[in-house]
């Protein structure tokens, strides 16, 4: 054998990077759970298809909810909550299509952003929240629109702009949770270049990057989401995606002290949280009380999107980071990671903690019927 054939990975020369898929060598105990170990509330789904949506009560959308249901059974999930779709006026025909599955699914509504820069919005607005809710609405969801999206007279509005005040008002007075996701992963406010550890997702979805252009640091949008917060005391917020700053858990421990008003769900965070499994067990430890499970899971219903494939194994990938010790296994099911080259390590949260994680705080925020004492 010649030295040359030591290096000669391939007949073209070097493989690029998709093309490097490596194979752990470890031997370590691993302990994959079929199904949770409590009866989970997921606050973080979005049901009826997102780009392909599903007409909430038409049979498609109901068959999307069956076929989900059939999942949730699988992997001991009790409810899910949708966050997006229930924009004035849709709850009521939302509501219809997830009645006959008890408490299985619930709804959020939205804010109608279309309205936003009318005369009279920011009444309107109180006044629509509570029809919503009337109409069997759970929480405010508020997408990363408002800071990244929202735009008066082609300048971005203000997460803290005043002309929301009264919704935030009227959801604590509602007593809705309000749902927020504010800005996105760190590398999507850098340069997509050799050194940004999204690389390889944002080479897929480039119009996810936030950098440059006319956006904020991301930390302003932080700043201006705590601004509400801290305005609204008597407003139950959860920060979405672990307040969008998972990579920084003491950042986010400190806004959690700060404002007492705050929770956190952490949906499409394990690459970050399982990366850095003591810091993100003692995070757990400390939080306990105000962390609940999430997934950002779409289900995309029909033929064309077969996910529901994907449903119980992604949800599997939770349960392992929260429930075991395993060394060094996979965020997600897919054979592209699809966020990060990263492999992940499990805390093995105890049994009392797990209960308030995957049930008990949500249960609690959204003033459902808790199943434990
Ligand atoms: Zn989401």
């Amino acid at each position: 054998m010649t030295r040359r054939n030591f290096f000669q990975v391939s007949a073209g020369g070097a493989i690029t990077l998709p093309e490097f898929q490596p194979k752990s060598m470890l031997h370590v105990a691993a302990h994959p759970a079929t199904s949770a170990k409590f009866p989970v509330i997921d606050v973080h789904t979005h049901l009826f298809g997102t780009g392909r949506r599903a007409a909430p009560d038409s049979p498609e959308g109901a068959a999307e909810l069956s076929s989900v249901a059939q999942c949730m059974d699988e992997c001991n999930l009790q409810t899910l909550i949708n966050l997006t779709g229930g924009i004035s006026g849709t709850i009521p025909a939302i509501r219809r299509v997830m009645t006959p599955f008890g408490g299985k699914f619930l709804t959020a509504a939205e804010p109608t952003w279309a309205r936003a820069n009318e005369m009279g919005y920011a009444q309107w607005q109180a006044e629509d929240l509570a029809k919503c809710k009337q109409e069997g609405a759970v929480g405010l969801k508020i997408l990363k629109t408002l800071g990244l999206g929202l735009r008066e007279n082609g300048k971005l509005v203000s997460i803290d702009d005043p002309r929301f005040d009264p919704m935030w008002e009227a959801a604590g007075s509602l007593e809705l949770p309000v749902l927020i996701h504010t800005g996105d992963p760190g590398a999507f406010f850098t340069p997509i270049d050799r050194f940004n550890e999204r690389y390889e997702e944002l080479q897929h979805h480039p119009e996810w990057s936030f950098y440059g252009r006319d956006f904020p640091p991301r930390s302003e949008l932080h700043e201006a989401r705590n601004r509400v917060a801290a305005r609204h005391p008597k407003t139950r917020f959860i920060y979405l995606h672990v307040g969008n700053d998972a990579e920084d858990l003491a950042q986010v421990s400190d806004w959690l002290d700060r404002y007492t008003n705050v929770n956190v769900e952490f949906g499409a965070r394990l690459g970050e949280l399982g990366r850095q499994p003591r810091t993100a067990r003692k995070f757990f430890d400390r939080y306990q009380d105000r962390i609940m499970f999430g997934t950002d899971a779409t289900f995309n219903a029909g033929k064309e999107f077969p996910q529901q494939d994907l449903v119980p194994p992604m949800y599997r990938c939770y349960f392992r980071f929260l429930e075991t010790e395993d060394e060094y296994f996979d965020y997600a099911p897919s054979a592209v990671p699809p966020q990060g080259r990263w492999k992940i390590y499990g805390i093995a949260l105890p049994d009392a903690i797990l209960r308030k994680v995957y049930h008990n705080n949500a249960a609690r925020e959204f003033k459902l019927k808790a199943v434990f004492g």
